[in-house]
């Protein structure tokens, strides 16, 4: 078997064979944020899972359209722009921005397509127009329109691909408005929700009147503009599994008649220091709490990286020195390859490339993948010490790193990738050592260390290494 994926779906590992009939385009789509606090590592677990997905798929020689939508209106997010008394814009591009820049800072490719939910509003009103034409919603008593279950099943549709659910319990035409609920609450769901007063200045005009959107109908309406109204691949975190993930099925199918998403991916939860993450219990990070103790983005990707995406995971403090302790490993590794002068190129290194691929087209099989790669540097490390490395065979094993790590995204700290004040103080330390002056030289040394630097002073000269 190729390339497999446990499809939620189907509740089993399948083989991966996308719609388009060469084989080659790939459309794919992930559940972004919703813009109204910063996002928390359950999160992020979820966004580096996404970026692994794509870029393990253009390795295999796909071309990815990545599309993750921007939640920017939604029950939350009107509260908070209430209680902040800004506008909705303002309030949530400063959200937005954040979230950008931490995406980048844990090495996650931007998504080709980051369609906010307010610039679609004519999409989705269309959409909502098609399910009621076609007798599957309906406008209620309070203004609002909503998706009808009862007429969806009644067409032969099913409710409940995604999870079981159980439908005695249900009384027909009882309505959920808000956008978070549970299976207990299985009732119609909101499409477009009527004015009230404590939207404030948050509304469209549509054929029912003013109000705005639901959260679930935002994503059906983009990603179906974006990418089609069928198309290869969907990834959430599991919590979105229902209702979020379940409604984005019903909406679609419901309008096109067609099956709407191919593959479905859920990850895992994320625990923190073995506990579900709470803000009470102290154990609730953000990416730039991480940071702030003194973590960089890639340690913090690494780690997230380190265990499969269907397994719960325990984030820890130590598990984040265990990734310091393991990306330095690589990185010296790395950087000895480097200094023998190969370049890496050429055809690269067929074990660790075979290996690497062979686990992580059995969904996604990290750990076999991590297993391939710490056996390869300890083979290098035996090579190198033995002085018996070739520089074909480096340049090869080089080669094979890059091709790697062109999946993982953990890059190799080089030492150009130090600040400018930090090379400037380097300079200066140099120039004291030349001038011998001792004690500035330490003292520079020191003020390096502080700032999270050392010097080592190798044969080719000096040079920077992160603590
Ligand atoms: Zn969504």
């Amino acid at each position: 078997m190729g390339l497999s994926f446990f499809n939620t779906l189907s509740r089993t590992v399948q083989e991966f064979a996308p719609l388009d009939p060469a084989g080659k385009k790939v459309g794919m789509y992930c559940c972004g944020p919703t813009v109204y606090d910063s996002a928390h590592i359950g999160n992020w677990r979820t966004f580096v899972f996404a970026d692994l997905v794509r870029r393990y798929l253009e390795f295999k020689g796909y071309e990815v359209k990545h599309v993750m939508n921007i939640t920017d209106v939604e029950d939350k997010i009107i509260k908070r722009v209430r209680e902040t008394r800004t506008t909705l814009r303002e309030f949530t591009s400063q959200y937005e921005a954040a979230f950008l820049d931490d995406l980048k800072a844990l090495g996650c490719l931007e998504p080709h397509v980051k369609p906010r939910a307010t610039e679609y509003i004519t999409e989705i009103i269309s959409l909502i127009e098609l399910l009621i034409a076609r007798g599957i919603a309906y406008k209620a008593s309070d203004g609002s329109v909503y998706f009808s279950i009862e007429k969806y099943r009644g067409c032969g549709c099913n409710y409940g691909q995604l999870v079981n659910l159980n439908f005695d319990e249900m009384r027909v035409g009882e309505r959920v408005a808000s956008d978070e609920y549970d299976k207990e609450s299985l009732a119609d769901f909101a499409l477009w929700k009527a004015y009230v007063p404590e939207d404030g200045e948050v509304t469209w005009d549509s054929p029912w009147g003013k109000g705005r959107p639901g959260w679930h109908i935002e994503c059906s309406a983009m990603s179906m503009k974006v990418l089609g109204e069928s198309f290869d691949l969907h990834l959430g975190g599991e919590d979105l599994k229902f209702p979020h993930h379940e409604d984005e099925i019903a909406q679609s199918e419901g309008a096109t008649g067609k099956p709407f998403v191919k593959y479905w991916l859920h990850g895992a939860f994320l625990l923190v220091e073995g506990k579900k993450m709470s803000k009470s219990l102290g154990n609730y990070f953000t990416l730039r709490d991480l940071l702030a103790k003194g973590f960089t983005g890639r340690e913090v990707r690494y780690l997230l990286l380190s265990a499969h995406y269907r397994g719960t995971f325990n984030f820890t403090i130590d598990g984040l020195a265990g990734a310091r302790a393991a990306l330095a490993r690589i990185d010296e590794c790395v950087g000895k390859l480097r200094e023998l002068g190969a370049p890496a190129s050429g055809p690269a290194q067929s074990e660790l490339v075979t290996r690497f691929t062979t686990a992580l087209d059995d969904d996604l099989n990290i750990s076999a993948a991590w297993a391939a790669i710490f056996d390869w540097v300890s083979e290098t490390n035996k090579r190198l010490a033995s002085n018996s490395l070739t520089l074909a065979e480096a340049a090869a094993t080089l080669a094979a790193w890059e091709q790697v790590n062109s999946v993982l995204g953990i890059g190799c700290v080089a030492e150009a990738e130090a600040p400018a004040e930090i090379v400037a103080l380097l300079e200066a330390r140099q120039a004291a050592r030349k001038a011998k002056d001792f004690k500035r030289s330490d003292e520079i040394r020191d003020e390096l260390k502080a700032k999270g630097w050392v010097i080592e002073d190798t044969p080719k000269g000096p040079k920077l290494k992160k603590l």
